[in-house]
């Protein structure tokens, strides 16, 4: 199944409804699959979900330590391996930076658009492009063990000029 649902904007819209269905989509995907959703992980994901833009892991950390007990640098990168594996958020590798995925049922390879302006991140799945890629690679006798396929650019709102409010 393709996915291409529009992005949501960075503003315009209730993110915290972004964040109420991603922790919602976890908690349900987790239990399903006996994965634990620990309290840091489901914490490190409200993180990487504070809105559309990538955060890095030191964003992270940095928004972990004033709670009181500062989270040790391997509790984060655990956390966000977990949320990886589990295809709770990517890993941008061009901004080696994370984002939440508003889809994550479903094992997929993700194409993302992202916006050199505003840092804004869309993602779209397309079973066709993956397979083509596999098939290319496959004729070089190249096998892939993960596809993402990061498009740089502008967003429309940062083309035409517009500034944008954050999320
Ligand atoms: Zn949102
Ligand atoms: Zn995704
Ligand atoms: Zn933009």
């Amino acid at each position: 199944m393709a996915i291409d649902a529009a992005p949501p904007p960075s503003g315009g819209h209730d993110h915290d409804i972004c964040v109420a269905d991603a922790l919602a989509a976890a908690e349900a995907i987790c239990h399903s699959r006996g994965a634990r959703l620990t309290a840091v992980r489901r914490r490190v994901l409200e993180l990487v979900w504070s809105g559309h833009r990538p955060v890095g892991a030191y964003d992270v950390l940095a928004a972990l330590a004033p709670q009181g007990r500062p989270a040790a640098p391997p509790t984060v990168y655990r956390a966000l391996d977990f949320l990886i594996e589990q295809g709770l958020i990517h890993r941008i590798a061009s901004l080696n930076a994370f984002v939440g995925c508003a889809h994550p049922e479903a094992a997929h390879a993700g194409q993302f658009l992202i916006c050199l302006g505003c840092r804004e991140v869309s993602e779209f799945d397309d079973p066709a492009i993956t397979a083509d890629v596999a098939r290319r690679a496959a004729a070089r006798g190249f096998t892939v063990s993960a596809q993402n396929l990061e498009v740089t650019g502008l967003c429309l709102h940062c083309r035409d000029g517009e500034a944008r409010p954050a999320p």
